[in-house]
């Protein structure tokens, strides 16, 4: 009967640390979801001016430096205004 008594704290114990880890992940989660739909915005706008950049000729230009843009970067981030350098 103690051993059980004893066997048992750990385990409230565990379950008290879960409720509140879940809780925070729940509010991280909300947090990040947040913080997604923003950058999301951002990459639209982003995307949206590189578009326009594509119809004027200027694409693939840095538009900090004036260089030519690495094919590389362009690839990993088609939505980039600026180089390597100044990015
Ligand atoms: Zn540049």
């Amino acid at each position: 009967m103690k051993v059980t008594d004893e066997a048992a704290k750990p385990v409230e114990l565990d379950q008290t640390a879960v409720g509140r880890l879940s809780r925070m992940d729940a509010l991280q989660n909300q947090h990040l979801t947040q913080n997604l739909k923003e950058r999301e915005g951002v990459r639209y706008a982003l995307l949206h001016e590189a578009l326009k950049r594509l119809e004027n000729g200027t694409y693939g230009a840095c538009s900090e430096c004036g260089s030519e843009i690495d094919f590389d970067r362009l690839f990993v981030f088609p939505e980039t205004p600026v180089c390597a350098a100044c990015g």
